[in-house]
């Protein structure tokens, strides 16, 4: 989400006559947008804004931003600590920046005006082939581990006609693939223009009825919101690519409970039965926190279980960060040595799981989007209908182009193809 509100905050700037630069010692003005969700991630707000400080010790008419949910988290004492940074503006609040830079509104804005802000942002197309849009924004459910709610705010969803209008857009450039965004994406509940609310299903369905869309894809949904309609739509929507990405945090329910997720195990391996009853090749993926406080060696041990039980395509782990503000901040009680044995424990069990389902592909045909150029010459890079990340060699232009492929080769992390 943040690449998406970046995008946004360079169309702004783009729109009020500014360039891009990719040379920070050349920027009359630097925007730091930044990211809450675990300590390392502040961490290297404030070491770039001391690299940012020694840049423009020198180049004067720099001014600073910092963007975000550290500003929004944090703001007052970035002010206090850093006189460096000329403006600190909050994730629902940055339509504002430019008008706030032309010294019409205070250096502080934390306010939660996401309907606001999405009537006032420019719209550009920044890929060829695969764009996010935000749907949903902010989230109601107050994991005890987690920062969102109050960096984000409230849960917020976007009106129906808003989305395919800024869609319509994409499209209308050559893009191919859809990416819907929310911290709670299958939570949306958005308002068509006669004022009635609709869930993600629907709004799929009718992105889907739009001919220049070729793949839609959604992230990142919640348990407790996986409604069938949602199911329902992997086996009838023949553009919703058939990859989920279902975080659990844990496989202990006694950790999920004190986590305040809502929901058990059992009713996260519900949810995969549906799903693969209906669709048998979806491809599911997850995020997992490691060491949350009181975490026992036998939850980590039934996490372990849990993970060889699903078997995941891949999955995103991370140490417990504690985190100030949220419920869970104060205990952090399990040993770092012993977080971090976890963490090598279950990204290897993990990454073994992704080897084996890659492997699976070999010899076979797939269709992949090609997104981007590789690294080398006449290398294209894509990704098939699972998600997976595929490479070509091939003299002819592949860029977003969608084909039928034959998988030749693969590595830990990805695919190689040929026509
Ligand atoms: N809304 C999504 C997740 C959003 S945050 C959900 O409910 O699952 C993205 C991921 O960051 C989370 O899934 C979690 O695994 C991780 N995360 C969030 N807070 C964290 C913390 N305090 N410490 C470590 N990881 C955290
Ligand atoms: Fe954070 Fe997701 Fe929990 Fe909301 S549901 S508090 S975004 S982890």
């Amino acid at each position: 989400m943040n690449v998406y509100d970046s995008n946004r905050i360079k169309d702004l700037f783009l729109d009020k006559g500014y360039k891009i630069t990719d040379d920070v010692n050349k920027a009359n003005l630097t925007v730091l947008n930044t990211c809450h969700i675990r300590e390392k991630a502040v961490e290297k707000v404030y070491s770039d804004i001391g690299r940012i400080k020694k840049i423009k010790d020198k180049n004067k008419s720099m001014q600073l931003v910092v963007a975000g949910c550290v500003a929004q988290a944090e703001g007052n004492e970035i002010q206090k600590r850093s006189p460096v940074v000329d403006f600190v503006v909050g994730p629902q609040s940055y339509h504002k920046l430019p008008d706030m830079i032309n010294k019409l509104e205070p250096t502080l804005n934390s306010d939660f005006l996401q309907n606001e802000k999405f009537k006032n942002l420019i719209y550009n197309s920044s890929k060829l082939s695969s764009e996010f849009i935000s749907i949903q924004e902010g989230c109601d459910k107050f994991c005890s581990f987690c920062v969102v709610p109050y960096t984000r705010g409230p849960e917020f969803s976007r009106p129906i006609s808003d989305i395919i209008i800024e869609l319509k857009k994409y499209v209308s450039k050559g893009v191919k693939e859809i990416i819907l965004l929310g911290q709670n994406v299958n939570a949306y509940h958005g308002e068509t223009d006669d004022g009635k609310s609709r869930d993600l299903a629907y709004l799929i369905n009718k992105i889907a009825e739009i001919d220049k869309v070729k793949r839609i894809r959604y992230m990142t949904s919640h348990p407790i919101d996986m409604k069938d309609s949602l199911i329902n739509a992997h086996a009838k929507n023949s553009k919703l690519m058939p990859f989920l990405h279902l975080p659990i945090q844990s496989g202990s329910d006694q950790i999920l409970k004190k986590m305040n997720r809502k929901h058990t195990v059992d009713d996260y391996l519900r949810i995969v039965d549906k799903i693969r009853n209906i669709r048998p090749d979806i491809a599911i993926s997850s995020d997992f926190i490691v060491g949350f406080p009181d975490e026992t060696d036998k939850d980590f041990e039934i996490t372990m279980k849990f993970i060889e039980e699903v078997k995941f395509v891949i999955a995103y782990s991370f140490i417990y960060s504690a985190r100030p503000g949220t419920p869970a901040q104060h205990k952090d009680n399990i040993e770092l040595s012993v977080k971090k044995a976890r963490l090598s424990a279950l990204q290897s069990l993990l990454t073994q799981q992704q080897v084996i389902y890659n492997k699976s592909f070999l010899n076979k045909e797939m269709e992949v989007l090609f997104e981007k150029e590789g690294r080398y010459e006449n290398q294209f890079i894509g990704r098939t209908i699972y998600n997976q990340s595929t490479f070509i060699n091939s003299k002819d232009k592949l860029l977003n182009k969608i084909l039928n492929v034959k998988i030749t080769n693969s590595t830990n992390y990805s695919l190689e193809c040929q026509t």
